[in-house]
C-alpha cells in the first residue's frame, strides 16, 4: 500500500469567468493528492486521533459512518497502514450487495458491524467496547481531535494570502478546524452538502469553540441531499475538469465548486478577493455513478 504523502499537496490556479468578472481569483489547495483511500480531509482529521491511540498503546480503532462514507474507507486504510485493528460500525441493515466502500474497508482488513438505522441515531454500539484495546473515533473525525488536525490543512500554502477560505461541509469537523487557523481579517465559507442542515452553523462553531466567528454557512448547493445530484452539478464537474483539469467528487467537492461560481455570479464576494478552495478529496465517490457520467 502506498503512503500518505502530504508534499504532494499542490496549489493550482483556478479561473471562474464569475470570479475574474469581479477581479477576483482563486486558487485549489489540492488535498485530493496525498492518497488514493486516505484521500484529503480525512488523513488531516484522522491524524492526532490515530497519535492518541498510538500513544495510549490501544490496539483497535473503532468508528461509526454510512455505507457511502468516505471517512469509514480512510479509517479502514489508515488503520491498515500504522497496523491497527479496526471496526466500523455502519448505518443500516447490512446490503445485499455492499457498497464499493464497505467492500475496500472489509479488503483492507476492517470489520463491519451493521446497525438499524434508529439504533445507529441513538448511539448505540453492537459489541461491547473493551477500554484497554479499543480506542473510538466519532463519526466524521467529529470531535476536538479532528478539528485540531483539520486545521493542520492551512499549513499547506500562506494563508495569509486570501480573504475566504471555501470548503465543502458535512459534520463540519472540516470547517472547525479551518476556523482555528484562519488569519485575521479572513473568512471561512462552508458550503453544506446536506439538505437542511440546520444545526451545521451551531456544530462548526461548537467544535471551534467560539460564540461567534468569520464564518457564513452556505445551504443552497446540496442539489438534492447528501450524496444526490442535479444534472447542472455533472455538467459543471465535468467542465471544470475540461477547462482546469481539476477532477472534483459529487458529494462534497462538486458542490462546493458550484457555489463558488454561483455565489460569485451573485457578488457574494466583494471585488478583489483573493480565494482558497479546499479540494478535500473523496474521488473515489465517483464509483457510484453510472459509466460515463463524468469525462474522468
Ligand atoms: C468527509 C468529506 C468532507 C466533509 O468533511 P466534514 O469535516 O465532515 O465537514 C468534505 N469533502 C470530502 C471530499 C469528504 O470526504
Amino acid at each position: 500500500m502506498l503512503p500518505i504523502q502530504p508534499d504532494a499537496v499542490r496549489i493550482e490556479t483556478l479561473v471562474l469567468p464569475s470570479l475574474a468578472a469581479n477581479k477576483s481569483r482563486a486558487d485549489v489547495l489540492r488535498l485530493d493528492r496525498i492518497h488514493e483511500q486516505v484521500s484529503g480531509n480525512k488523513w488531516f482529521k484522522l491524524r492526532y486521533y490515530l497519535e492518541s491511540a498510538k500513544a495510549a498503546k490501544k490496539t483497535t480503532i473503532v468508528t461509526r459512518g454510512g455505507a457511502w462514507s468516505n471517512h469509514i474507507l480512510a479509517t479502514a486504510a489508515a488503520c491498515r497502514m500504522l497496523s491497527f485493528k479496526c471496526m466500523g460500525i455502519i448505518r443500516g441493515e447490512k446490503p445485499a450487495l455492499p457498497s464499493f466502500i464497505l467492500q475496500e474497508a472489509e479488503a483492507l482488513g476492517m470489520e463491519l458491524h451493521f446497525l438499524s438505522r434508529e439504533d445507529f441515531r441513538e448511539g448505540k454500539f453492537p459489541v461491547e467496547l473493551d477500554s484497554r484495546d479499543h480506542y473510538f473515533i466519532p463519526a466524521g473525525g467529529y470531535g476536538p481531535l479532528g478539528a485540531r488536525g483539520a486545521a493542520t490543512i492551512l499549513d499547506h500554502c500562506t494563508k495569509e494570502n486570501y480573504t475566504h477560505i471555501c470548503c465543502a461541509a458535512g459534520t463540519g469537523t472540516m470547517a472547525a478546524g479551518l476556523l482555528q487557523a484562519v488569519p485575521a481579517r479572513a473568512i471561512v465559507v462552508a458550503v453544506s452538502v446536506l439538505k437542511n442542515n440546520s444545526s451545521l452553523e451551531k456544530d462548526i462553531l461548537a467544535l471551534a469553540g467560539k460564540a461567534e466567528a468569520a464564518l457564513q454557512v452556505i445551504h443552497d448547493f446540496h442539489e438534492g441531499g447528501y450524496a444526490k445530484h442535479s444534472d447542472r452539478l455533472l455538467e459543471f464537474m465535468n467542465t471544470i475538469y475540461r477547462t482546469a483539469r481539476i477532477p472534483l467528487d459529487f458529494v462534497y467537492t462538486g458542490k462546493l465548486f458550484l457555489a463558488i461560481q454561483e455565489l460569485a455570479a451573485q457578488d457574494f464576494f466583494p471585488p478583489g478577493s483573493k480565494l482558497l478552495l479546499v479540494h478535500s478529496g473523496g474521488l473515489q465517490g465517483n464509483a457510484s455513478l453510472d459509466k460515463g457520467t463524468l469525462i474522468f
